[in-house]
């Protein structure tokens, strides 16, 4: 061998040691930073969730495949998969884009509320999970899923009777679930409606929560007085598209929430929150 070839091949190693320690700095999530990213995915809800060790979580996909071009912001383009990934309810806003999410990234596990619906949307859904042999758990009310570091999700909706009464709309046994970091709370309340925020109100369930994912993205028919209070946050998020049919947010909820730092995806675009289990802060992209 001569003595140019070694040099080339000395300068190749360097490169690609170089190469190994930079994909090495990516991948390490900010250190002890929980992030919570509510994306900008127009009239639905789509909620990224990433631990300080790199434990991700999404909660619904929204409504299309833009989901995907978000993730592609916050992960990293080697990083293929996601290790939780949460269906509120099997709604085309929350489903559509985590059946895109499932066809590109391969998933650790799945849990739903175990409601079936006759929809293409659901079906496919379900043909997926089968496809791919991802494994599914049904939530119950008093679950806990343990992420990481003393990071956990408790579930609080639905029960099993909620489930079995074969709701008309399945807004109504949304997982509702809060993230716990330390001393922070996010609270997480898919669609679901004054009659559960009234029921979980009444329940004796610490609701206290820092910030608030308003549910059924700022609809009238949510965000009650009385669960308000239970919750008590200092931030909410209302994931809403521009210009929606519904007119959500409705003036009413943000009238509620006057006295709170509401964030709007349709007005804010893409919201991030960074906690290290005491103080917390929120950026947004516009
Ligand atoms: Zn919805």
């Amino acid at each position: 061998m001569n003595r140019r070839k070694i040099k080339y091949q000395i300068l190749g190693l360097l490169l690609v040691a170089a190469i190994l320690i930079w994909l090495a700095v990516f991948s390490q999530p900010r250190a002890g930073l929980l992030e919570v990213d509510f994306f900008d995915v127009g009239q639905g809800d789509a909620i990224f969730i990433e631990t300080p060790k790199g434990y991700q979580v999404l909660i619904d996909g929204g409504p299309d495949a833009s989901v995907l071009e978000k993730l592609g912001q916050e992960m990293p383009f080697y990083d293929r998969s996601i290790d939780l990934i949460i269906l509120t309810h099997p709604e085309a806003d929350h489903i559509t884009g985590l059946i895109e999410v499932l066809k590109n990234y391969q998933i650790g596990q799945i849990l739903e509320n175990g409601f079936k619906r006759e929809t293409a949307g659901y079906k496919e859904w379900q043909r997926l999970i089968k496809e791919k042999n991802i494994p599914v758990k049904i939530t119950q009310a008093g679950q806990v899923v343990n992420l990481s570091q003393g990071i956990k999700i408790r579930i609080l909706w639905p029960d099993k009777t909620a489930v079995n009464s074969s709701p008309e709309s399945s807004n109504n046994i949304s997982v509702v679930s809060q993230l716990i970091y330390g001393q922070r709370e996010f609270l997480f309340t898919g669609d679901i409606e004054k009659q559960v925020e009234l029921n979980l109100a009444v329940a004796g369930i610490d609701l206290e929560s820092d910030v608030l994912k308003v549910a059924h993205h700022g609809s009238k028919t949510s965000t009650n007085q009385l669960f308000l209070e239970k919750v008590n946050p200092n931030i909410a998020v209302i994931s809403a598209g521009d210009k929606n049919p519904y007119g959500h947010p409705h003036q009413e909820v943000l009238e509620r929430l006057k006295n709170v730092k509401t964030y709007r995806t349709d007005q804010n675009g893409n919201i991030e929150i960074l906690t290290n289990g005491q103080w917390f802060k929120a950026a947004t992209e516009r």
